[in-house]
């Protein structure tokens, strides 16, 4: 063990769940039995009225139905190429740390690995200049969202704190082995609504009460022993006597981290890598753009609290459904087929 292990203990590790809780539903959390499937707005139906993910918004870019239909039929399976990706994924991770599994017993366990994993990339970032898969939560219109930005990094501009850079990017992995002409619109809308979110938290404008009652979660409830051990040796000594480990005490370490951060996200990038053999085939780079997340995110939100039905392709993307598993029987795309026909038998009558 080196010095730098020695005076942080923890310092090299991360800590993933090793097994899930079970979560036992009280009575009045069940839905009433009336209220069928249908009735309900996607946030109920797919996600319990709970957290949704930063890739639940940005996968609706492609094919809003599309999506739904996956919603329906309990995700997405997983294909090689997946399996590679986040293979890939893995790998990056464990060049930059350990990764330890702790068991948990209560959801108030699973929620104080991610703040203390939260609170462990913030200090990485400071240390190495990098961080890697970094949690991240906020609301968007009062929907509560968590996401793992893959990387961070700060890039310090010689003498002048002020124009340090920090990236904010995305690792895609691809068949070809060259990088795409342009970013798709989900990537963009992934990235800048991770970059939205961690400016929040950098500005410290979130409500934490808030965030536990979403999740329902209590901030007091002490964390089962192995977790309470590994939040004990970091922040006892360090953040106060009378520390102890819950959600409450970790979430104040969680605002003091961001409170270090001296800037926001500034740069956008998308990192491409070979599938085949992980090799880098190079980046690209856009702008944040505020207004087209707003707008995408209204028009997403609507979805999701149920105010407005999910939307096929316009007829000039009609090429997505070709690789469609869903085209034989999407409602959308048959309508689409039939008010062509019209059209055309309505210009034959008038020819
Ligand atoms: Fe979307 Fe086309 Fe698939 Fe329908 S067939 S879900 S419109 S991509």
């Amino acid at each position: 063990m080196t010095n730098k292990e020695k005076n942080f203990p923890n310092f090299f590790q991360k800590y993933k769940l090793m097994r899930k809780i079970m979560v036992i539903r009280n009575n009045s959390d069940v839905p009433s039995d009336i209220k069928n499937q249908e009735e309900k707005s996607p946030h109920e139906r797919f996600r319990d009225s709970k957290s949704l993910s930063v890739t639940d918004f940005s996968s609706l870019a492609w094919c809003e139905l599309q999506q739904h239909y996956f919603f329906i039929a309990g995700g997405r399976k997983e294909t090689l190429a997946m399996k590679i990706g986040s293979e890939i994924h893995n790998k990056l991770e464990l060049q930059e740390h350990d990764i330890i599994s702790i068991p948990t017993h209560t959801k108030e366990d699973i929620w104080g690995i991610k703040l203390y994993n939260l609170i462990f990339g913030i200090d990485s970032l400071f240390i190495n200049l990098k961080t890697r898969e970094l949690p991240i939560f906020g609301f968007v219109s009062g929907l509560f969202v968590f996401g793992i930005i893959d990387q961070i990094e700060m890039k310090p501009v010689f003498d002048d704190i002020s124009r340090d850079e920090l990236i904010i990017s995305d690792t895609k992995t691809r068949t070809k082995q060259y990088i795409p002409k342009y970013v798709p619109p989900s990537v963009k809308f992934q990235l800048m609504l991770y970059k939205k979110l961690f400016d929040e938290l950098v500005q410290g404008t979130f409500d934490e009460m808030k965030i536990f009652q979403t999740l329902d979660l209590n901030p007091d409830l002490e964390f089962s022993k192995e977790l309470a051990n590994i939040v004990n040796i970091s922040y006892k000594e360090k953040e106060m006597k009378e520390f102890k480990p819950n959600l409450r005490n970790l979430m104040k370490v969680v605002i003091n981290s961001f409170g270090k951060v001296w800037k926001s996200c500034n740069i956008l990038e998308v990192n491409y890598k070979f599938q085949k053999d992980g090799s880098d085939l190079g980046s690209k780079y856009f702008d944040y753009d505020e207004n087209q997340l707003d707008n995408y995110l209204e028009k997403t939100v609507k979805y999701w609290k149920g105010d407005r039905k999910p939307e096929g392709v316009p007829i000039e993307d009609a090429w997505k459904c070709q690789n469609c598993e869903f085209a034989d029987n999407c409602e959308w795309r048959l309508n689409k087929i039939k008010e062509r026909e019209q059209n055309k038998r309505a210009l034959l009558e008038i020819t």
